[in-house]
């Protein structure tokens, strides 16, 4: 959309504010609002100013003057302000006009830029299946005792519905048993119904709402595949929307990867292909599961530096409480068609040469989409350049169940980091695929990997409530 479009926007939808909003390290979103009167076409060439100095993870006290450019492509209007306003999604520029390095967006045209340079594709797609919890207000409050996080049994779901709803246990999701039956189990309907009439509004293009897996309240929305920034920025039109909804309703919505202890967490699969213009590059027919052999050097990439990746794909100290055996979150570095137990799937049913994807299963929406997004395309550029082949490194195809494999076989398997700062020495030792192109500097990575061990710090000198039933009585 030109400059001149957005301004028209602003007069013909009687705007009253506009408002600028830009990610931080962890894709939080942040904004600032102006009032339309003050927005001109001035504004989208001379940006924003705001403090970077209070933002966690971006500059020190003493270089905290940055500012906002808007992206006029990123226009939609808000649906929950009183007052109309357009949000507009900016990039990050320091005042000597440069593309700032920690800017995770910026990261994430220049990771779509870098695709361009290497003849291999013109663009990138993404689409993400970013799962959620809506939880009661009151059940939240409750979560940060103990008796309310742990689900160690069908009994203590029931108990926790039964203390919702006073008493009734009729109709009620047992632990990992919500995939999708009717209401009125179902008790979400309707404000999975209302996330998705306000996302279409906004201009994303729904799929499908469900009920997951895990017990009352896991919700998924699928929204439609696009190119790399774009679906960035579609993925944090979400989740506002799935948070502000939720509100709404008197509730909470969370995307926190681990909340309730011994059921399902919530992931963020992300499904990825390359595209030569109208040419999907990654379909080859009679292959194995009909993928070209440019497919199988990306999932080799991402299956190679997955130990790495994972920091930017899973970057919270619970991520790694999802990412264990049981809950259909992978744990094996390994791919397969159709096999969830995998780190990567590739989708086979329903699937047109166009819809020919690779699905990688291990992220959660902790992670900030943009950097994690950037990272895995240069994962995958990297496994096609070097063609690295997957199957002669050990990683599959495995198609079976690879939590019932024999020791033997499990041997050969590899697995996903166990922690947090795991993941962040993965990340130390490898980071040479992440810079490739000037994408991500070495100055953003040791900011970023001091960052996170200093969040994994902040958990773990904390006294974690199953000290006491461990440790109390000594
Ligand atoms: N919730 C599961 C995960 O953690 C996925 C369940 C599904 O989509 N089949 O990845
Ligand atoms: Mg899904
Ligand atoms: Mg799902
Ligand atoms: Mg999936």
């Amino acid at each position: 959309m030109s400059v001149q479009s957005v301004l028209d926007t602003i007069k013909e939808n009687s705007i009253q504010f506009v408002d600028f909003r830009f990610v931080d390290l962890s894709g939080r979103a942040h904004h600032i609002t102006l009032p339309a009167t003050e927005v001109d076409a001035e504004t989208f060439v001379n940006g924003v100013a705001f403090d970077g100095s209070s933002i966690p993870g971006f500059r020190g006290i003493e270089q905290s003057d940055m500012v906002m450019m808007p992206d006029t492509e990123s226009v939609y209007v808000d649906p929950f302000t009183d007052h109309p306003t357009l949000n507009v999604m900016c990039n990050i520029y320091t005042p000597d006009g440069e593309r700032y390095d920690r800017d995770p967006r910026s990261i994430a045209q220049k990771a779509e830029e870098y695709l361009q340079t290497t003849g291999i594709g013109t663009a990138a797609f993404f689409a993400p299946e970013s799962e959620f919890f809506i939880f009661d207000d009151v059940r939240y409050e409750s979560s940060m005792n103990t008796s309310f996080y742990t689900v160690d049994s069908e009994e203590a779901a029931w108990n926790t519905a039964r203390k919702e709803e006073g008493g009734n246990l009729g109709f009620k999701v047992g632990v990992k048993g919500g995939y999708v039956p009717v209401a009125p189990v179902d008790a979400q309907q309707d404000i999975r119904s209302e996330m998705v009439r306000l996302m279409q509004e906004a201009g994303l293009r729904v799929e499908r709402h469900h009920h997951e897996v895990a017990t009352a309240g896991q919700a998924e929305i699928n929204f439609r595949f696009d190119t790399l920034t774009k679906t960035a920025d579609n993925l944090l039109k979400y989740k506002y929307i799935v948070h502000n909804v939720a509100r709404q309703y008197g509730k909470v919505a969370t995307f926190m990867p681990k909340p309730l202890f011994g059921d399902n967490g919530s992931g963020m699969h992300v499904h990825q292909s390359i595209f030569n213009g109208d040419s999907p590059l990654f379909y080859e027919k009679g292959a194995y599961a009909n993928l070209s052999e440019m497919a199988m050097h990306y999932i080799g990439g991402i299956l190679h530096h997955a130990p790495a990746l994972i920091a930017l794909t899973n970057p919270s100290t619970n991520s790694f409480k999802r990412l264990v055996p049981g809950y259909e979150a992978p744990v094996n570095l390994v791919f397969s068609k159709g096999n969830r137990s995998a780190a990567i799937r590739i989708p086979v049913a329903a699937v047109t040469p166009k819809g020919c994807r690779i699905e990688f299963r291990t992220p959660d929406s902790t992670a900030n989409p943009y950097l994690a997004f950037a990272a895995m395309l240069l994962a995958g550029l990297d496994g096609i350049k070097r063609k690295i082949d997957p199957t002669a490194l050990g990683y599959g195809p495995y198609d079976k169940n690879i939590y019932e494999l024999s020791d033997e076989e499990k041997k050969e398997i590899r697995s996903v980091p166990g922690t947090l700062n795991e993941a962040l020495d993965a990340l130390e030792a490898d980071s040479a695929f992440l810079t490739e192109g000037g994408v991500f500097s070495q100055d953003f990575i040791d900011n970023y990997v001091a960052f996170k061990r200093q969040e994994a710090k902040s958990v773990d000198i904390r006294v974690h409530p199953h000290e006491f039933s461990l440790y109390f009585d000594c």
